[in-house]
């Protein structure tokens, strides 16, 4: 079995996953988002706090399986420095009382991975990445080949949710909220700019759409009645639908250049139903399979770090207590 560790972000969590056949043991994740959510996003010191709260308090429920494992694996990049520091640190310590060896997972992999939880791998495939951090489409051939073909330029997917919802005081996470408060939205009341519209590359942009947005608010602010609840549902529907657009474009002019056979959503934001409606239709159109993560498994998880370690034990690719470091952006996988 490999115990494995996740705390890139503001998830706390410990999984213990077999080599042989990929059963997830114990999986516990302890979230934040409520501590964060006054302040409408994730503040570093705070979740590196939290972190040395909660993760020795999970490890305590894993203490039987520790004669059965084989390795330890921990998310050491990318992700906030602080947050990572901590996971790591609990990582070393375990390896050298138990004498096991070191997995270094990188967190983006986990997110592909994901995929895989208590499952075969599939691949190559064609993934897009909409996470908090990152809004990528890959091309993983396997664990060891993965391109990244198109990235943003600026904010990513997730984030521009975020912070949607912050200019509103809806709390943090975005992801959700925006999307439920837009059921009750007229999607077609603000007619908001879809990112990088003429532009023939493939690239993502949500930083002017994000703007717009917040001219929008802003002007409904200075009106007579304010910034109403319908205004915010409104908002959030028309925000949702131009996002969703700017993916649905940029997939679509990669589909142009190769169609995919599989292709899958991951990362937290891969939960937002409209996208996943929309891709589900473009998938149906060219006959390509589409793989999703199971809900539960979409945002952060040492579930994920654990099935990409599997994969790394059987390679043999293992990392010594002083060689892992830890980093903050990745540039290629
Ligand atoms: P990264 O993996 O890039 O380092 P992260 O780990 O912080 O970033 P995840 O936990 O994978 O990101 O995803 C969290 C993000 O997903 C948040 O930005 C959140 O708002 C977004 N999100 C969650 N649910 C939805 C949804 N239904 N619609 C849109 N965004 C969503
Ligand atoms: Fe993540």
């Amino acid at each position: 079995m490999i115990l494995s560790i996740e705390s890139s972000c503001d998830d706390s969590s410990i999984a213990i996953t077999k080599i042989e056949t990929n059963e997830l043991v114990y999986h516990k994740k302890i979230s934040q988002e409520i501590q964060h959510s006054v302040y409408g996003g994730v503040v570093p010191e705070l979740a590196a706090r939290l972190h040395v709260e909660a993760l020795p308090k999970i490890l305590q429920e894993c203490e039987e399986y520790f004669p059965h494992l084989k390795a330890i694996a921990v998310t050491n990049a990318p992700g906030l420095s602080v947050t990572l520091m901590e996971g790591v640190t609990m990582a070393k310590a375990l390896a050298i009382s138990l004498n096991l060896p070191l997995i270094a997972v990188n967190h983006l992999k986990g997110h592909i991975y994901s995929l895989f939880i208590e499952k075969e791998e599939v691949l190559p495939m064609t993934v897009l990445l909409v996470s908090g951090g990152h809004t990528q489409i890959i091309e993983a051939n396997s664990l060891s080949d993965m391109k990244v073909v198109a990235t943003t330029i600026d904010d990513s997917f997730g984030e521009s949710f975020d912070k949607v919802a912050k200019m509103m005081g809806l709390g943090y996470p975005g992801g959700p909220v925006v999307q439920e408060y837009g059921l009750k939205g007229d999607e077609n009341r603000f007619d908001l700019p879809i990112p990088l519209r003429q532009s023939p590359k493939i690239e993502f942009s949500y930083s002017g759409l994000k703007n717009a947005v917040r001219m929008q608010i802003q002007k409904l602010e200075e009106s007579e009645e304010g910034l109403t609840e319908q205004d915010k549902y409104d908002i959030c529907a028309s925000f949702q639908k131009t996002a969703v657009a700017h993916i649905m474009q940029k997939l679509k002019k990669q589909f142009k250049i190769n169609v995919s056979k599989n292709l899958a959503i991951v990362g937290g934001a891969s939960a937002n139903i409209h996208l996943r409606g929309q891709i589900e239709e473009l998938c149906k159109k060219h006959k390509t399979s589409l793989y999703l993560s199971e809900l539960k498994y979409c945002s952060d998880n040492a579930a994920m770090i654990g099935r990409v370690a599997v994969e790394q034990y059987k390679l043999n690719d293992f990392v010594s207590v002083d060689e892992i470091d830890i980093q903050t952006r990745i540039k290629e996988f």
